[in-house]
């Protein structure tokens, strides 16, 4: 896998306004937000997306889901965010490093578009 804007992001090569990073994840904010509240929940481990995820990836999947709901509690939007995680270029999926966007801040609806 060729380094994606997010493997540049992890290795500091260009900035990002990061909220959380420990050894396996980043969390830092979406360049183009679309809610109040718009954050990026990422692994360290260069997974292009979770359709390519493998049993092994166990532990790290459940972190990221994890770290989603710590940043909520943060952010205090606990009671009302959407997490999002498109798969495939089908899906609008556009960087190729396995991300859960986290949006809060504004009214849903559903189904999404
Ligand atoms: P997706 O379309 O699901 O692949 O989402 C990619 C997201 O990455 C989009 O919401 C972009 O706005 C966001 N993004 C792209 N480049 C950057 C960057 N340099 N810093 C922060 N967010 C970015």
């Amino acid at each position: 896998m060729t380094d994606s804007i997010f493997q540049k992001i992890i290795d500091k090569e260009i900035p990002a306004e990061i909220l959380f990073e420990d050894d396996k994840c980043l969390v830092f904010k979406d360049i183009n937000p679309i809610a109040p509240i718009h954050v990026l929940i990422i692994p360290k481990k260069p997974i292009e997306k979770i359709s390519d995820s493998k049993k092994e990836d166990t532990e790290i999947l459940g972190y990221l889901l994890l770290k989603a709901g710590d940043i909520a509690r943060e952010l205090g939007v606990e009671e009302a965010f959407r997490l999002v995680v498109n798969n495939g270029a089908g899906a609008q999926q556009t960087v190729f490093h396995l991300h859960i966007h986290l949006i809060a801040g504004r009214e849903f609806s559903w189904p999404p578009g």
